[in-house]
């Protein structure tokens, strides 16, 4: 594959040379950050994966602390050198060096919540239509103890084995996804929520509900319901708690130790008839359109045509760091300025087709 360099090959095609990756970044950028979060869509993409480097480095900062060197060199090496699949115009594919696996990592987080919605979505589409249920997100959580996230997580999860097996449960639900979110308060206890899509077979009263989360947890009854009217929409919005578990920048040295003793907790699941469906399940040409796309970007080379809708030029091969990256899409939005912005789930990267102008 040939090597095109920032300076030459983007100048050749109209588009302004990278910038320094040394530059700073303005003032005004990082004041804003810092006292008024964002909403995760609100965000461009260049700031998203700013803050994306800024976490790695985060969390490798704590890890030499804790004397964990190796896996600050993974982190450090994880995405750190990037092969961009570009008509000049849409990225098709980044492809990057190495990942790190780290569960933490928000770059590998962002992969693996890509491969669980390629995963799952047929599925969820197919269990739908079979079994005529409506998808609903469900948030369950529990009273706050002082305890280890370990066993605030054993807690929740021991209390939603106990919510299946009660015949309310199995009256109203059959099967569906669970993942893990954590959180923390400023007095150091753990919040742990579960974050459900659940198949619902028929309407139920949500205080019915709530009692019998009372029942099982013994002393809470605070849940959230709402429908999910796009399954995607409502899948992604699950997942996204398996790339980004919990507030990484609030991360102390403490916390990473304690994550690092979770090593083997599964934070994403199947239950029910759901997880039974699934392992039978094999997509049909009508419901597999998202393995489509996953497959169409996998085989992208240099040279093949853009897969954005209208486009077709020929794709090129452009090499930069990590660092340069926020910099390439704030190029991108320059020439293309009022273009949507894709979501955060088919955002152009690792192994995604970008079909939205940038
Ligand atoms: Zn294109
Ligand atoms: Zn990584």
């Amino acid at each position: 594959m040939k090597q095109l360099t920032l300076s030459t090959d983007l100048t050749s095609r109209d588009i302004q040379p990278v910038k320094s990756q040394s530059s700073p970044l303005p003032h005004t950028y990082v004041h804003n950050r810092v006292t008024k979060p964002q909403p995760e869509n609100k965000r461009t993409r260049s700031q998203r994966a700013r803050e994306r480097l800024r976490t790695k480095e985060h969390l490798s900062r704590l890890a030499v602390g804790l004397g964990e060197v190796e896996l600050a060199d993974k982190l450090q090496r994880c995405h750190s050198r990037l092969s961009v699949l570009t008509c000049g115009r849409h990225i098709a594919r980044i492809i990057p060096n190495f990942t790190c696996e780290f569960r933490l990592c928000p770059d590998c987080g962002r992969r693996r919540s890509r491969k669980l919605q390629n995963k799952y979505l047929p599925a969820m589409r197919g269990f739908m239509l079979h079994h005529k249920v409506t998808p609903v997100h469900l948030v369950l959580t529990q009273t706050h103890r002082k305890e280890s996230r370990k066993q605030s997580a054993k807690r929740i999860k021991d209390s939603f084995t106990r919510l299946q097996r009660r015949g309310f449960w199995k009256q109203y639900f059959n099967g569906g996804t669970w993942s893990l979110e954590f959180t923390k308060d400023k007095n150091g206890l753990h919040h742990t929520h579960l974050h459900i899509i659940g198949f619902r077979r028929k309407f139920f009263d949500i205080e019915l509900l709530r009692d019998e989360w009372l029942a099982v947890t013994g002393d809470s009854h605070v849940l959230h319901l709402k429908p999910i009217q796009d399954i995607a929409t409502g899948l992604r919005e699950v997942v996204k708690y398996v790339s980004k578990p919990l507030d990484i920048r609030r991360f102390g040295a403490d916390d990473l130790k304690e994550f690092l003793g979770l090593k083997n907790m599964r934070m994403f699941g199947t239950f029910g008839e759901f997880r039974d469906f699934c392992k039978d399940f094999e997509p049909s040409d009508n419901d597999a359109a998202v393995s489509d796309l996953e497959s169409l970007s996998r085989d992208l080379v240099e040279g093949c045509a853009c897969p954005y809708p209208q486009c077709g030029e020929p794709l090129f091969d452009l090499r930069m760091s990590k660092n340069q990256l926020p910099q390439f899409y704030e190029q991108m939005d320059g020439i293309a300025p009022h273009a949507p912005q894709t979501c955060a789930g088919c955002e152009g990267s690792e192994n995604t087709v970008k079909y939205s102008k940038i």
